[in-house]
């Protein structure tokens, strides 16, 4: 064929052709919201952009120095991941759960999103979750064609798993396999487990075999800086899930790691295996440098305290901004979200054609730029008006040094340093409340 002749069409058809489990899936509602921002701006629109859930925070100057002192680290590692950074993951799971673990333990990931969706790959059990939850674990138990259970959860008890609705679940067919994710601090509701929560939930899921996948990807920046994790109260059964995305500013190094229990090592194995077969090996410089953010020390300490204290003073003016338009927002203990409930503003909003959280946030979008993402992408039945907001649209370098130099936390520094999330929810405020 000629070269420049135009290519002959294959005729293949979607509606045959794609795997079922994935048809109608589109791109996933995190990253749709950011690219629609990124469209909007560049058309010239002024966007506040509370849709991705990304860390204002630079990376830490410690692991950029060490990734550029490891750039010519070119060989493919072990599928496990390399020895030093999982000896320094070791250190890291004593040092701030004082929980033992061997390097043996430990499986380094292309982010934690991979692991997960691996970990559900190898598990044959029913994806078990509260509504409402992370946007990914839901399609990827979908792409697997695993069931989904959805556990009820109610403001009082933060919108987080309760022991009586993990139960009511078990009781019914007690000896089914099941995998339950336990996200503390959570996205989307910014809530914490307390130690007595965490003993309870796990006395039901041992009662039942439950298996539990402990997503502590926002650990780091749980505001008061004592994050613990559910393995302390569940250790034979519990997966620790953490990584370098959310409290050390690198989303998009991709690097994430789950600590196994000995006793699920060959659910590590299967796991590695099917590892060994798709993506080999996480980045080599990334895993060199990911060992400075998990040795952790007094610059990585002085970076993690700087951060929690800006996000937990902006954390308190969302919750308190929303709170006085009408909304309901549960309290918020880390991480970088609140998921307010607008529906005691219901009637209002009603009348002006607003009878869906898909709409809510398609409408304050186009009349106040402000992006966020609807509660039904979480799980939640598409007439509840909430939504996940990510206060995170701020220059986080510039607000850490300015902390450092000694400026006082409050309204003016917020205003000073985070203008857009200030503005922003100031804007959702005024609009909610139809002003
Ligand atoms: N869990 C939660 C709750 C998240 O918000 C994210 C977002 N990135 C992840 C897991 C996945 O993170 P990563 O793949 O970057 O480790
Ligand atoms: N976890 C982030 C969020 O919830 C975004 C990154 C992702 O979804 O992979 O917004």
């Amino acid at each position: 064929m000629l070269a420049n002749a135009p290519p002959e069409p294959l005729e293949l058809s979607p509606s045959v052709q794609l795997n079922l489990n994935i048809r109608g899936l589109g791109l996933s509602a995190t990253l749709a919201i950011n690219e629609r921002s990124a469209e909007l701006a560049k058309a010239g629109r002024t966007v506040r952009r509370l849709g991705l859930g990304q860390s204002p925070f630079p990376v830490p100057e410690i692991m950029r120095r060490a990734l550029s002192d490891n750039a010519h680290q070119k060989d493919y590692l072990p599928v496990q991941g390399l020895r030093p950074l999982r000896e320094s993951i070791c250190g890291y799971l004593e040092r701030t759960q004082g929980l033992n673990f061997d390097p043996e333990d430990i499986l380094i990931g292309p982010g934690t999103k991979e692991l997960m969706f691996l970990v559900q790959l190898a598990y044959y059990g029913d994806l078990v979750i509260p509504t409402p939850s992370w946007v990914s674990y839901a399609p990827q138990a979908q792409i697997l064609g695993r069931r989904i259970i959805w556990l009820p959860t109610e403001i009082e008890t933060g919108l987080g798993v309760t022991p009586r609705a993990l139960k009511a679940v078990c009781q019914d067919d007690p000896h089914r396999p099941r995998l339950l994710i336990l996200n503390s601090p959570g996205n989307p509701t910014g809530t914490t487990y307390t130690p007595d929560n965490l003993d309870r939930i796990a006395q039901v899921a041992r009662d039942h075999r439950v298996l539990l996948l402990s997503d502590e990807i926002y650990g780091g920046v749980q505001f008061d800086g004592d994050h613990v994790s559910a393995a302390r109260h569940y250790r034979g059964g519990t997966i620790i899930s953490d990584g370098l995305s959310k409290w050390a500013g690198a989303g998009g190094w991709r690097l994430g790691f789950f600590a196994f229990p000995k006793s699920l090592s060959w659910l590590k194995d299967a796991m590695a295996a099917a590892a060994s077969e798709t993506y080999t090996s996480v980045s080599a410089p990334i895993q060199h440098a990911a060992i400075a953010g998990f040795d952790g020390g007094a610059e990585m300490d002085a970076y993690l305290e700087r951060s929690r204290a800006v996000l937990k003073a902006l954390a308190g003016f969302v919750s308190d901004t929303l709170t006085a338009a009408g909304a309901e927002v549960n309290p918020i203990g880390g991480g970088f979200y609140a998921f307010p409930n607008f529906d005691p503003l219901k009637d209002r909003l009603a009348a002006r054609g607003i009878e869906t959280s898909q709409q809510l946030c398609e409408r304050l979008l186009e009349e106040t730029g402000v992006a966020t993402l609807p509660g039904s992408a979480f799980g939640r039945p598409p007439a509840e008006l909430s939504l996940r907001l990510a206060y995170v649209d701020f220059e986080g370098g510039a607000a850490m040094d300015a902390l450092a130099a000694g400026e006082t936390l409050d309204h003016g520094f917020l205003k000073r340093h985070a203008p857009n999330v200030v503005e922003g929810i100031e804007a959702m405020a005024r609009w909610a409340e139809g002003k």
